[in-house]
């Protein structure tokens, strides 16, 4: 399938406020976002025409730009309006929605002072699918990552900063030069934590274990799932977890807005059943998305 570039496709994107025709949504290279990575973002699915988590994703777009220091000059309604809005108008079923803030290009110093704009735009376009159901069941292949996911004092890593994705990138080209599909990232003291745009469980008789979210992403996905796990009985445990541990576990996967849930075949030597604890809460999964 061809896949058309980002920058030279139809249709309309929401920029500062108005939907503007998609090849005109551009920014000055002298940008402060592009510079010194003063950009936050978010990913969003749709599904049947509806945003999921819709207000919890902008919630969180607001408050990454906080922890870089800006304001997104809307509130979440005016968010979620303008978002189904261009949903709406760009007709999407089922797609994805990348909504983006970033200090402009009015000053270009480190020190942004109160001339710098914060500019907010909102994409959509039809996705219907990260991975192929078929690939899916398969499970994925991952390697440890050799980037470590940062301690919360040396960036703002509650954050969805797209700064923080240069590790991500890295990370997940290494992998794919090596011929796995991910790269499953450990912190600065050598736990656990999540993929390049996902987090992480393992299940071990019965239980579901994933890392505490105290340097990396707390996934919006990751959330949903505790809480399917905890209606179906399953006992989670939110702990640190040691890259050996993973002996201990029969089934491992992934959870993101992307992602969905993903089981993992594999991390390295470490291999894993596509098993009945993973499949059925991606139907559980599967049923929330859709109602
Ligand atoms: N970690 C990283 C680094 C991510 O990019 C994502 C995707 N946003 C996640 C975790 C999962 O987050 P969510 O479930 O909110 O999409």
């Amino acid at each position: 399938m061809q896949i058309i570039p980002f920058d030279q496709r139809d249709g309309y994107i929401w920029y500062n406020g108005k939907q503007v025709p998609w090849k005109d949504a551009k920014v000055h290279v002298l940008n402060h976002g592009l510079h010194y990575a003063s950009c936050v973002f978010e990913g969003i699915r749709v599904y049947n025409g509806k945003a999921f988590k819709l207000t919890e994703h902008n919630e969180r777009l607001i408050a990454s730009a906080k922890l870089l220091g800006f304001t997104v000059p809307y509130s979440v309604n005016e968010l979620n309006k303008a978002t189904n809005e261009i949903v709406k108008t760009q007709k999407i079923e089922n797609g994805y929605i990348r909504p983006v803030a970033w200090r402009g290009s009015e000053q270009m110093a480190i020190l942004p002072t109160v001339a710098t704009k914060t500019h907010v735009a909102i994409a959509t376009w039809a996705w219907p699918a990260y991975y192929t159901e078929e690939a899916k069941m398969k499970g994925a292949k991952l390697t440890f990552a050799k980037w470590k996911r940062p301690h919360p004092e040396t960036a703002p890593t509650k954050s969805k900063a797209a700064g923080l994705y240069m590790i991500g990138t890295l990370s997940k080209m290494d992998a794919h030069d090596k011929g796995f599909g991910e790269a499953l990232m450990l912190d600065y003291r050598g736990y656990v934590t999540e993929t390049t745009s996902s987090n992480f469980f393992l299940v071990i008789n019965g239980e579901l274990h994933t890392a505490i979210p105290d340097c990396f992403l707390d996934g919006i996905t990751r959330r949903t799932i505790i809480d399917l796990a905890k209606k179906r009985g399953i006992n989670v445990v939110e702990r640190r977890i040691l890259p050996n541990e993973l002996k201990d576990a029969q089934e491992a996967f992934m959870t993101g807005t992307a992602a969905e849930i993903t089981p993992v075949a594999s991390v390295d030597n470490y291999t894993f059943q596509v098993g009945p604890v993973t499949k059925g809460l991606m139907q559980d999964y599967d049923k929330l998305v859709k109602a």
